[in-house]
């Protein structure tokens, strides 16, 4: 099994780091209730992480689904009958990609040499999430979902809670790796971290890697309005796709994949 650890980036504010794809899953505990951010990719995952939380806390459970990609979104059946809260558009993202998503991770790990998740992804259940209200009440605690706009997928939901200055933001952010373009918007998804930024976070978790500051997600913001504009000059047929994969900030196959999509 791979290795997971907890960070704690507030009073109650939890992530749980997996060294399997650098992943970032989240927990926020209130006085009544408690908050989960994503799932990880398969049942065996999201039961370690549930059993990672219950030695934390007691109180019940609801699970927010940053977006539909099969590492965040693939283990919510280990929280059994937990109200599943998402972007409105992400349950049939999630109806309409998962078959798919399944095929090709199961292969990927297959092809890795590690049956174990390969086979994990295979019998995953999907669990279908409805509408997240624009905030919830933890006790003593207000957590907001903010819709950024379209970013790093149509449906991306990034969780605010005001009292700690902390927000989730899903694969919106990237520490340690490139963002991921293949569902992504490169036009907008500069705009979509200025609004997360304009709650005025202390501190940014990522969907993968180390939790970062507001200094960090504006440098990577600029870097993703590079991108933009880059992409906005091979559209208009100003520069070649190797004019703009030379002048990115980000290495060829991931500026390949923002220039296909658009
Ligand atoms: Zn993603």
């Amino acid at each position: 099994m791979a290795e997971a650890w907890w960070v704690e980036v507030g009073d109650g504010i939890w992530v749980r780091r997996h060294t399997e794809l650098d992943l970032s899953l989240g927990l926020i505990i209130g006085e009544r209730s408690c908050l989960v951010i994503d799932t990880g990719g398969d049942e065996s995952q999201g039961s370690a992480f549930a059993t990672a939380i219950r030695e934390l806390t007691d109180l019940p459970w609801t699970v927010a689904l940053t977006h539909a990609h099969f590492d965040h979104s693939f283990g919510t059946a280990a929280f059994d009958a937990a109200t599943v809260w998402a972007h409105p558009a992400c349950r049939h993202e999630l109806q309409s990609t998962a078959e798919h998503q399944r095929q090709e991770w199961a292969t990927y790990y297959q092809n890795k040499d590690n049956q174990e998740i390969s086979e994990q992804i295979r019998r995953a259940r999907i669990v279908l999430p409805v509408p997240a209200p624009p905030d919830t009440d933890l006790g003593n605690r207000i957590v907001r979902f903010i819709h950024p706009g379209p970013a790093h997928t149509n449906h991306d939901l990034a969780i605010h809670i005001p009292d700690a200055h902390v927000v989730f933001a899903g694969d919106l952010l990237e520490q340690g790796a490139p963002p991921a373009f293949g569902d992504a918007f490169p036009a907008s998804w500069p705009q979509a971290l200025n609004n997360i930024l304009a709650v005025n976070p202390a501190t940014l978790v990522p969907g993968h890697g180390n939790p970062v500051t507001p200094a960090f997600a504006r440098a990577q913001q600029a870097e993703l309005a590079q991108v933009a504009h880059l992409c906005r000059l091979f559209r208009e047929g100003t520069i070649t796709a190797e004019e703009a994969i030379e002048r990115s900030p980000y290495p060829a196959e991931f500026t390949s994949e923002a220039l296909d999509r658009g």
